[in-house]
């Protein structure tokens, strides 16, 4: 039996690790299929708090993991596949391995959003991608035209992540002004290498008869026209989407699946607690992540404490 589980690994997960395991809880951190969470998958972090040089978001999470084992927190490579909510000790379903719980931290985090055209889905990792710090420095990229699809933050820091390989960047956007913080709108567009294309959506990915990206086909939402524009990969960073399938019906959420939380980071069921992006659809930064972390950890160990009282 854990006292504590906290599934997901990134930023909150990892605090809720740190904050527990000094508490004496000896969490137990589930990691899902992206150990360390999407900060993994970005290239430097400038805003983390403490890291005036930036810090690289993969080493970030290794450092925030290393702290939290280092007071007795164990990570457990796994996915919840089921999770029994409806009595306490709760109990999981991790790669077919039954566990019980006292308490549960949520901090699923979020996965990328996806432009829903049947022809992305028929060319992911041919091409399509959502990670330019992933897939970017392929050879198949290399010197070609680039299309990345966003306007905020993310799509941002993207496009000009792929200026080191791509001859061009195409940043294809939906309005006529992005929604990334100021900084980076500034940096992305007094790039040479990057040309937004505005009012623009991708209406279609091509060529599947190839097997391979060859362009994307665009309208302009203004005009109505359309065009091809020929490129080699589509890097989509239009957003996220809460990780919270798993707790529908169960744990109370939002219409776009972000769990409410009722009070600090309690749940509506007594003993489960949420932090991190999966509840927060307004800031989603790693700090606030954290935060939300040390605020699940603290409200765990007061629940223990009382109930064990
Ligand atoms: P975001 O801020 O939600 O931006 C999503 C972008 O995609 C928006 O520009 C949106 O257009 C567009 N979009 C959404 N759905 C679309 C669709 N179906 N088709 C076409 N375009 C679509 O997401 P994000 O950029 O991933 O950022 C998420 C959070 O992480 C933000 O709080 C951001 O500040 C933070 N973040 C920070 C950093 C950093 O500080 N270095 C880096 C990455 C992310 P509209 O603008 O028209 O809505």
């Amino acid at each position: 039996m854990e006292k504590v589980v906290i599934i997901g690994s990134g930023c909150a997960g990892w605090t809720a690790a740190l904050y527990t395991a000094r508490a004496n809880l000896n969490p137990l951190v589930l990691t899902g299929i992206m150990p360390g969470g999407l900060l993994t998958t970005t290239s430097i972090v400038e805003n983390f708090p403490g890291f005036p040089e930036g810090v690289d978001g993969y080493e970030l999470m290794t450092r925030m993991q290393k702290q939290a084992e280092r007071f007795g927190a164990k990570t457990q490579f796994g996915t919840v596949e089921t999770a029994d909510l409806s009595k306490r000790p709760f109990t999981l379903s991790v790669d077919g391995e039954r566990l019980q719980a006292e308490t549960i931290i949520i901090a699923t985090g979020a996965g990328h959003r996806h432009l829903g055209l049947e022809n992305e889905h028929l060319l992911e990792n041919k091409g399509v991608t959502y990670c330019a710090t992933c897939d970017g420095a392929l050879p198949m990229f290399r010197n070609q035209p680039l299309v990345v699809v966003g306007g905020g933050d993310s799509a941002c820091e993207e496009a000009m992540y792929l200026t080191r390989f791509a001859s061009t960047v195409y940043l294809i956007h939906r309005r006529d002004e992005l929604r990334a913080s100021k900084i980076m709108a500034d940096r992305t567009l007094a790039n040479a290498k990057i040309k937004p294309v505005w009012d623009t959506v991708v209406t279609d990915v091509l060529d599947v008869k190839q097997d391979k990206v060859t362009g994307v086909k665009l309208k302009n939402l203004k005009t109505n026209a359309e065009s091809t524009l020929d490129c080699s990969g589509v890097f989509v960073a239009i957003g996220h989407i809460p990780n919270t399938q798993l707790f529908k019906g169960v744990i109370d959420m939002d219409d776009a699946g972000y769990i409410i939380p009722k009070r600090g980071s309690t749940t509506n069921v007594e003993g489960v607690f949420v932090s991190g992006d999966c509840s927060d659809r307004v800031y989603r930064q790693a700090v606030t992540a954290a935060g939300m972390g040390c605020a699940a950890a603290i409200d765990a160990e007061r629940f223990l404490a009382s109930i064990e009282g």
